[in-house]
């Protein structure tokens, strides 16, 4: 009996943003990560920009788990900001109902990539008051202030620390109190004090608001993920994601809010993944370069194949989209799906006995490789050698069905990190006689020939097969 492939020696090193150093992991219960990852803001159908970002995201819960982690994962949903107001406004529709659709679409497009779930995906509106009273407690602290506006404003200039995740000094961020931002909407250029709560704009809000004891008004975006990460995962985290973007001001922000309340650092290890481009451009809804899942899989690509494309590049390298890259992946990814099916044919007892060593240098380079801040490219290069050098077995008639079983497994234990693979054994082709057997009982039942029906079953049976009625008709499978 083979032992498990089970990492055991190599730490996992992960490039933290904070220091700019590829860091050991090491968390604050053992065994177990905090997980907090940025949402979408669902306002509209997320675009496969987005999915790049969770698909590494989940990479990276895999790979923890893959290291014997156990993942407690928050994922927020953000469904309410000016996007969401405006749209239900326009729609003539309560906030909820615009948000509704959007934020089912999302979990639906994550299903289709094999994304796993998160175990927390708190929804900001429900979160209303633990904002209300974090936004207090800053106002005691003595670092936010409300505004003549009605809105509530964080000063970054009493928080010293301020600039500390993208590394910008605190000087080359001040601007003049007048220049203050009042969007809370993504602005790269937004360098000033921001805002906690979003005091109320009749002509803007409609009726969409909440009391708070600064008036009518709306959470901040960048408090809304500081307070949701802290009252799930305690005031320290030890992962948090995101794509680039949202380093600054998002993240910086959430440190400034959340450490200026807690007194405690907030985040152990930041990573940030690179964007998906279109011809250098981040693929994004303003330049309208973008694909949603949909758009994809109407021409006829899998959510795997995207999954697969979406994955391939490590996180920190840009990733440019194009039609070719997609077929390119769906061809790697048919080379592994054709690899498994050969294991599920192969028969035989004699073997060469070469197979486990090709198996363990697979699982060390596979391990050794995300070991390496998730270098993902080595990993798969470590996964296509196994298979190249499987192959040649089964083409020498050298592995048996133990040793293909052997192969599967860990086939299995890669693919639970890749999550790309199909690895159930495939359905044996039906013969045609009983197909057309099959289609002669279907017409024979339409016209009510009962006898010739009962006949027609009798023969598909006694070939060895079974009549299964489902919602799309009959099918035949093997007993
Ligand atoms: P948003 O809904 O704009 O807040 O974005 C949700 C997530 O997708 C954030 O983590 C962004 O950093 C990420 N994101 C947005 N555009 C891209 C892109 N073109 N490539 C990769 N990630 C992106
Ligand atoms: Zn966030």
């Amino acid at each position: 009996m083979n032992a498990e492939f089970v990492v055991t020696q190599t730490p996992l090193k992960l490039f933290n943003t904070l220091t700019r150093n590829k860091e050991p992991l090491v968390t604050l219960e053992p065994g177990r990560v905090s997980l907090y990852t940025c949402g979408p803001t669902v306002y509209d159908f997320a675009h496969i920009g987005n999915f790049r970002t969770y698909v590494f995201e989940d990479i990276l819960r895999r790979t923890l788990q893959l290291f014997g982690y156990r993942v407690f994962q928050v994922m927020n949903i953000t469904d309410v900001d000016d996007k969401t107001i405006k749209g239900a406004i326009k729609h003539g529709v309560t906030l909820k109902q615009y948000t509704e659709r959007f934020e089912k679409a999302f979990f639906a497009d994550l299903k289709e990539l094999h994304i796993q779930p998160a175990e927390s995906y708190p929804a900001a509106t429900d979160y209303i008051p633990q904002m209300i009273e974090m936004i207090q407690k800053l106002i005691d602290r003595g670092v936010a202030y409300a505004g003549r506006d009605g809105s509530v404003y964080f000063a970054i200039s009493k928080f010293p620390k301020y600039g500390c995740l993208s590394h910008l000094k605190l000087d080359e961020l001040q601007v003049g109190a007048s220049e203050r931002i009042v969007a809370d909407e993504y602005d790269k250029d937004n360098v000033s004090d921001f805002v906690l709560w979003k005091g109320y704009d009749a002509e803007r809000d409609g009726q969409i608001y909440w009391e708070s004891p600064w008036g009518k008004g709306r959470p901040g975006w960048h408090l809304e993920c500081s307070v949701m990460a802290m009252s799930l995962l305690g005031d320290t985290l030890d992962i948090h994601c995101g794509g680039v973007d949202n380093m600054f001001p998002h993240h910086e922000n959430e440190i400034a809010q959340s450490e200026a309340c807690s007194g405690k650092p907030f985040v152990k290890v930041w990573l940030h993944s690179e964007h998906l481009v279109v011809d250098n451009k981040k693929m994004s809804k303003s330049l309208g370069n973008f694909y949603t899942l949909r758009d994809l899989l109407n021409r006829g690509f899998s959510g795997l194949q995207v999954r697969y494309l979406l994955m391939q590049t490590h996180y920190k390298t840009k990733l440019n989209f194009t039609f070719q890259g997609l077929e390119a992946a769906k061809g790697s990814l048919n080379r592994l799906n054709d690899f498994v099916k050969r294991l599920h044919g192969i028969q035989g007892t004699s073997s060469s006995g070469q197979s486990e060593a090709i198996l363990q240098r697979a699982f060390v380079n596979f391990t050794e490789a995300l070991a390496d801040d998730l270098n993902i490219s080595a990993a798969l290069a470590a996964v296509f050698d196994m298979v190249r050098e499987i192959n040649g077995l089964a083409d020498q008639n050298a592995l048996s069905e133990a040793d293909a079983k052997r192969v599967l497994s860990l086939v299995e234990r890669f693919n639970g990190v890749l999550g790309v693979i199909d690895m159930t054994p495939e359905e044996p082709e039906v013969p045609q006689e009983i197909l057309e057997a099959l289609e002669a009982r279907t017409q024979a039942r339409a016209s009510r020939n009962w006898a010739k029906a009962d006949e027609l079953r009798d023969f598909i049976t006694n070939q060895g097969y079974v009549i299964e009625d489902t919602a799309s008709g009959p099918v035949v499978k093997k007993i």
